[in-house]
């Protein structure tokens, strides 16, 4: 049994309001481990709603709908549904007194047009909808496809009965819910072709899935598993979790939530390692993400805002020192020496350079205890944000494998 999301609305399309209501539902369809394998987004057209109905019922057992269930004549799920379900839509003297009520409770009067919500599909199951007053109904295809399950738009009601009545009655009918265990590995600086490469044949596998989410700078690698009880689900994802953690070894710098910046923090505050920080090119950006992460107290120096010739005048490197690109990393890394604090860690982000083979180029470079230190050329430099991003994570990302003394990322395999 799998599920399929219809969004009804036009305002929807017109990109007027955020869909929040397909990423709850999906969320909330996740957790009981029921499938969702479409959404589709369809305006307040009786034709186009019913033509998405059918073919949802083609493809899926159960089909929730979001919104077109109010009074005025633009709200036409009713109709629609009982079309599809091939049903007629009938009147249920029923529902209009319990919109009455409903309205009575509020201290208000029901008006003509409310009359309209107390049309349903015949033989519809009516779901109480006790958050407003809209009713929601449940209608079994007269061919057998499956059921389409009715909700209202507003987010409220529909986390409400989704809450109290729709989640129970799916994990009725899937005769129990799923559990599900979902892993994620993050991954940064090898790239999504390369980590795609290292692990792609794995990420044919039905259950446990394994799927990719690329960011600036990251790539995370999400396992998710499903079975009939939490503990066979994380079963089933601890090899695989074992297996990705061999292929991409320290590529992997965290999990779940981590943050690149947190993760250094903390393998600096573990060590007792202070940093010392250049950085000639995202106005401060690395800083503020240690900083952001509650570990400004590792910072010994932070120098941004100031052109590469400027740092190396402040950080005392010989005058006739090279700012040409083609001397780069040796550039990058005299400046990671001289940044970097006695006993600590020296990064130098610099950039753009001008002249040589690498001209426009940025580069990074870490200098460690021990006299461990990398030195690479980045990426050319344009000012975006996204730049910016992919640079701090690169960066970061040095420190971090300097500190934990391995050199060599997935990216070199
Ligand atoms: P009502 O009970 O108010 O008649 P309805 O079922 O007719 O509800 P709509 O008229 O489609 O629902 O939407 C009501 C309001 O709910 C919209 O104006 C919008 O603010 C919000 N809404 C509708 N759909 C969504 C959605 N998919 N995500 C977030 N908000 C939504």
């Amino acid at each position: 049994m799998h599920a399929e999301l219809v969004m009804i609305g036009t305002e929807l399309l017109l990109g007027e309001i955020v869909d929040t209501n397909a990423t709850k539902l999906a969320k909330m369809l996740r957790e009981i481990g029921l499938d969702l394998y479409y959404k589709t987004t369809v305006g307040d057209n009786l034709a186009r709603i019913t033509a998405v109905l059918n073919l949802a019922l083609d493809r899926s057992e159960v089909v929730i709908t979001s919104g077109g269930l109010g009074p005025t004549v633009d709200d036409m799920t009713r109709q629609a549904v009982a079309d599809a379900t091939g049903r007629a839509l009938v009147y249920s003297t029923d529902l209009e007194a319990q919109i009455a009520e409903r309205f009575r409770s509020f201290g208000r009067e029901m008006k003509e047009n409310n009359k309209r919500q107390a049309y349903i599909p015949a033989g519809a199951l009516p779901l109480p909808n006790l958050a407003g007053t809209a009713p929601c109904f449940l209608s079994e295809d007269v061919a057998g496809r499956g059921f389409i399950i009715s909700l209202p738009g507003v987010p409220r009601e529909l986390e409400h009965m989704m809450h109290s009545t729709v989640v129970p009655l799916l994990i009725e009918r899937m005769g129990g819910a799923k559990a599900m265990a979902v892993r994620v590995l993050r991954t940064c600086a090898v790239g999504e072709s390369n980590v795609d490469r290292l692990i792609g044949d794995l990420m044919t596998m039905a259950n446990p899935t394994v799927g990719l989410a690329a960011h600036a700078g990251q790539t995370d690698v999400r396992i998710t598993a499903k079975a009939d009880s939490q503990a066979e689900a994380e079963a089933l994802v601890a090899p695989v979790e074992a297996d990705l953690r061999a292929r991409l070894g320290v590529a992997i710098y965290g999990v779940e939530q981590e943050t690149v910046p947190e993760v250094v923090g903390r393998l600096l505050t573990e060590r007792g390692l202070k940093l010392g920080l250049l950085d000639t090119l995202t106005g401060g950006e690395i800083a503020a993400d240690l900083t952001g992460a509650g570990c400004a107290e590792r910072l010994a120096t932070n120098l941004h805002s100031l052109t590469v010739a400027e740092a190396v005048e402040q950080l005392g490197l010989p005058a006739a020192t090279s700012l040409d690109g083609a001397d780069g990393k040796s550039l990058a890394a005299s400046l990671a020496a001289a940044v970097a604090p006695p006993g600590g860690v020296g990064l130098a982000l610099i950039g753009p350079l001008v002249g040589g083979e690498a001209d426009n180029m940025t580069f990074i470079a870490v200098h460690g205890p021990e006299d461990l230190h990398m030195a690479e050329m980045a990426r050319g430099y344009s000012g975006t944000t996204y730049v910016h991003r992919w640079l701090v994570i690169q960066s970061l990302d040095r420190v971090r494998r300097v500190v934990l003394k391995q050199l060599e990322s997935a990216a070199d395999w």
